[in-house]
């Protein structure tokens, strides 16, 4: 009996970010060259930009979501979408301040 559960892992974050695409019911979405409206099944890479994708995410996040997205994208490493915006939102601080540094 198959189930859905979370795994923790430890990931490169910049390998995540520039291989992911964020999903809706419908259609995708690319954060590298921000197309939306991308066709979800068999998906690859960017039909746009040509970002190799290798990770998933959604705002939508309940188990029927992740057990679809999964049958739909089954070559896709489906990530948190909390853990997806809080890494990529420390990051962003991250470069800001380095920035900063920088400058001073
Ligand atoms: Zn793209």
């Amino acid at each position: 009996m198959n189930e859905m559960i979370r795994v923790w892992t430890e990931v490169d974050i910049t390998d995540v970010q520039s291989h992911i695409v964020v999903i809706d019911e419908k259609f995708g979405f690319c954060p590298g060259c921000r197309e939306i409206g991308i066709k979800i099944e068999g998906l690859q890479k960017c039909p746009k930009c040509s970002r190799e994708f290798k990770y998933v995410t959604s705002r939508d996040k309940s188990p029927a979501m992740v057990m679809r997205t999964k049958k739909k994208l089954p070559h896709l490493t489906f990530v948190d979408y909390d853990d997806y915006e809080r890494v990529t939102g420390k990051k962003k601080a991250e470069m800001l301040f380095k920035n900063i540094d920088e400058n001073q």
